[in-house]
């Protein structure tokens, strides 16, 4: 009698587990490769050379890996299961290299990709680092191979402001982007890759479907659809004929959760 109360308690809770989300380690997902900036000269780890990039989508294509869309990522999640060898690219803040570079190469070759954008930043030129214009961006939209999302307004700690400020971060960089776009934004990137329960509800409630997160901080498998781990794309995945990138693509559902906390440096502020 025992034993069915106990077989009966583990089948109730395998049920609610089931009816709250099915949680996901890293192993489940397709290899989410987070890019910042692509420029001819670097002036930052996380800079990655036009050549260097160019080479990363040539390898990949050999490789036979498909790159998903937005969309073609939340089917395949849905669906629980993503094709053997898929691979979605992602940058992040919006920066001018993303236009200049990014841009053609993937279409080139046919690749898609996703754009996080930092709305605040968006036509801002006076920096080190200028961020792409509206017009710009309004040409990346229309173009189907390529899906925007939102990165906040101001790129803050979001577990260090007030609900307020954290909700008008979430809701406004939202509504500007689509307003801009004219076509709806449902994924959304952590700045610094901060997250905890409580920020994964208000990005639920804020009307997104699907959050990315960086690297694999150990605290994925918070929500399958909310913390999806990524890897920080950076000059050193290059070295040696791009070793550490095949290594990571390759590799990634076996790779330790130490080679991507050891290889994720936060962003200098001031950038
Ligand atoms: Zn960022």
């Amino acid at each position: 009698m025992r034993k069915i109360f106990m077989a009966l308690c583990c089948v109730m809770l395998l049920s609610s587990l089931a009816i709250a989300e099915p949680l996901k380690d890293r192993a489940f997902f397709p290899p989410v490769l987070m890019y910042h900036d692509i420029k001819t000269e670097a002036q930052n780890n996380f800079d990655v050379l036009v050549e260097d990039f160019c080479a990363q989508l040539d390898w990949l294509k050999e490789q036979g890996y498909e790159t998903l869309s937005i969309n073609d990522f939340m089917r395949y999640l849905s669906q629980d299961s993503f094709p053997e060898k898929s691979v979605l690219i992602t940058f992040d803040d919006g920066y001018s290299g993303i236009y200049n570079y990014a841009m053609p190469e993937l279409k080139k070759r046919g690749m898609k990709a996703t754009f996080f954008i930092t709305s605040s930043m968006i036509g801002v030129l006076t920096t080190t680092y200028p961020h792409v214009t509206a017009e710009e961006l309004k040409l990346m939209a229309a173009d189907e191979l390529f899906s925007i999302g939102s990165h906040t307004v101001s790129h803050l700690h979001l577990d260090e402001l007030s609900p307020e400020e954290r909700d008008y971060e979430l809701t406004e960089s939202k509504s500007a982007i689509e307003e801009l776009i004219g076509k709806k934004v449902v994924a959304f990137a952590y700045p610094y890759g901060n997250y905890d329960e409580e920020i994964i509800k208000a990005v639920k409630d804020s009307g997104y479907e699907v959050a990315f997160a960086v690297q694999d901080k150990g605290f994925c498998n918070m929500s399958a659809h909310f913390s999806i781990p990524r890897i920080n794309m950076a000059m050193d995945l290059s070295d040696n004929d791009l070793k550490l990138f095949k290594e990571y693509v390759q590799n990634y559902k076996n790779m330790p959760e130490e080679a991507f906390a050891e290889r994720w440096q936060p962003i200098s502020e001031d950038e």
